[in-house]
């Protein structure tokens, strides 16, 4: 999560120094925009919408040279799947991700999305049909709505709240000294972990995206707002291709395509209850780790 989260945290700086220099958000989007349009291929296209089909074709990937990092990962998911990403620490399963939104370029192989090259995709353009809901949500110095709005910047005061409803989120920014106006601060102090991620599924929720990047949280949040989330990302997830670094059994249970990484590769692949009966990796993550979990 930390790798990932990093080119999120690194806009959500540029945003908070930008903020204090200019009024009106939708400058400061408009900068943002415009640096990554800088790096897009001359001839990168826009998309308009996707239905969701993911595909990656031998992919492999170093972040450094003389390391390899993923090594000819090959899966493919049909529109509306979940596919669940597990394995030990730094197998590759938030790489996979990284890859997939093009905050990394890959060195071998092709992804595609909808059978189309992502590498011929605007990034703006890509990542406008994905959603994201990460561990340590970006949030930036503004308004609970604005937050929230940052999934559409368009959307209207009743949207933003619908979205909220949706998230389960707007009962705790009701509650909250001065509701959707509450200013939050950029280092997102004030509120819990547990409420960052209704707000993030709030705003995934109002950009209404055909692909969903998922990261689960490892840390512990209280009963009552884990019951909160997994019910918000049901209601998210439901028709949309998601794609989830997981930890949870539930999640990994539920899953569509579980994916099992060790070591820059895929070992396994299948169902729960496929993986469990070929006795291997899995079935001994689930007996050792995954089952107290869920
Ligand atoms: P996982 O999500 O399965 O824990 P990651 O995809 O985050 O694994 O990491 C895979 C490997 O790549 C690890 O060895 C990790 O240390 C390395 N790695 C991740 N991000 C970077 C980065 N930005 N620069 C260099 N190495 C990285």
């Amino acid at each position: 999560a930390r790798q990932f989260t990093r080119p999120l945290n690194e806009l959500a700086n540029q945003y908070n120094t930008l903020l204090s220099a200019i009024a009106g958000a939708e400058r400061v989007f408009q900068i943002l925009d415009e640096e990554e349009e800088a790096k897009d291929e001359g001839d990168a296209v826009e998309i308009e919408s996707v239905e969701g089909k993911v595909e990656f074709q031998h992919v492999s990937f170093s972040y450094e040279k003389g390391e390899q990092t993923l090594e000819d990962v090959s899966f493919s998911i049909r529109p509306g799947e979940t596919v669940a990403l597990v394995g030990p620490t730094g197998a590759g399963k938030t790489t996979i991700t990284n890859l997939l939104s093009r905050f990394y370029e890959l060195n071998e192989g092709r992804i595609e999305i909808d059978g189309q090259n992502i590498q011929a995709i605007k990034r703006k353009s890509l990542r406008q049909q994905m959603g994201f809901v990460l561990q340590d949500s970006f949030l930036f110095q503004g308004t609970i709505a604005d937050n929230i709005r940052y999934g559409r910047l368009d959307a209207s005061d009743d949207e933003v709240k619908d979205a909220a409803k949706l998230a389960n989120a707007h009962t705790f920014i009701e509650k909250m000294p001065e509701g959707y106006d509450t200013m939050l601060r950029a280092d997102g102090s004030g509120i819990s972990q547990g409420q960052k991620q209704l707000l993030s599924i709030a705003r995934a929720i109002l950009s209404n995206p055909s692909i969903l990047i998922l990261d689960e949280a490892t840390s512990s949040i209280d009963t009552i707002t884990e019951l909160k989330i997994q019910d918000a990302l049901k209601r998210l997830m439901n028709g949309r291709t998601s794609v989830v670094v997981a930890h949870r059994l539930n999640t990994i249970r539920q899953a569509d395509q579980i994916l099992v990484l060790d070591g820059g590769r895929i070992i396994e692949q299948g169902t729960h209850d496929e993986l469990l009966e070929t006795k291997g990796f899995y079935h001994g993550l689930y007996h050792s780790q995954l089952k107290e979990s869920g």
